[in-house]
């Protein structure tokens, strides 16, 4: 597939996730959010799901959480423009609630056929939910969270929410040098040296 089949791919898929009636979250929700970014991006990001501020813009990580991540971002020198960023359900809980089992099976398909299409350099699950359904139905975040594992040939480097920094400041740290090893891992994986000099001016 070229890359611009992959992109006209992955607007429809997009149309198919902005129409969506597979589980009840469609009757509650205002917009769903697909997801944004570079359809060919090295790094993709996938949170848990839409907040109040992305349910109303229809945009993944608006809200705070958004802002820390996007500030996380210029820390190692990237561009929330030149990422992917999505989450694993596309539409909010009412209440911001957990997502269910069956939501998040729902919406699998959407995030599988996003990754396949994206085919990312780094794939970075934020937070638990995020790290369970792509990584392991166990995970714990807190011991696996910077470290890198490659599974059926995808690079994994979970992270920690950037909402669950926002609530647990001594979560900040951890976050920042986890970003800094996504910087190193990425410029491995692109053959590239590693952002030391945005991270010093950041
Ligand atoms: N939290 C998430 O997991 N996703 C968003 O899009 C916003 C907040």
């Amino acid at each position: 597939m070229t890359s611009s089949d992959a992109a006209e791919a992955l607007q429809e898929l997009h149309s198919q996730i902005r129409r969506c009636r597979r589980c009840p979250l469609s009757r509650t929700r205002t917009k769903a959010v697909p997801g944004e970014g570079v359809p060919d991006a090295s790094v993709m990001f996938v949170g848990e799901a839409p907040g109040g501020d992305e349910d109303q813009q229809g945009r993944p990580f608006v809200g705070p959480a958004g802002r820390l991540l996007t500030h996380l971002l210029k820390t190692i020198g990237l561009d929330r423009r030149e990422v992917f960023i999505t989450n694993i359900i596309k539409c909010r809980p009412p209440g911001n609630r957990d997502p269910a089992p069956e939501e998040i099976a729902a919406c699998n398909e959407y995030l599988l056929t996003q990754i396949a299409l994206i085919t990312p350099k780094v794939l970075c699950p934020l937070g638990r939910f995020a790290g369970q359904t792509l990584i392991d139905r166990n995970l714990s975040i807190s011991r696996e969270h910077g470290k890198p594992r490659t599974i059926s040939g995808i690079l994994y480097l979970p992270l920690y929410h950037p909402a669950a920094a926002l609530h647990q400041a001594r979560l900040i740290d951890s976050l920042e040098a986890d970003m800094r090893q996504l910087g190193r891992v990425l410029a491995q994986e692109l053959g590239t040296s590693p952002p030391e000099a945005s991270q010093q001016n950041a």
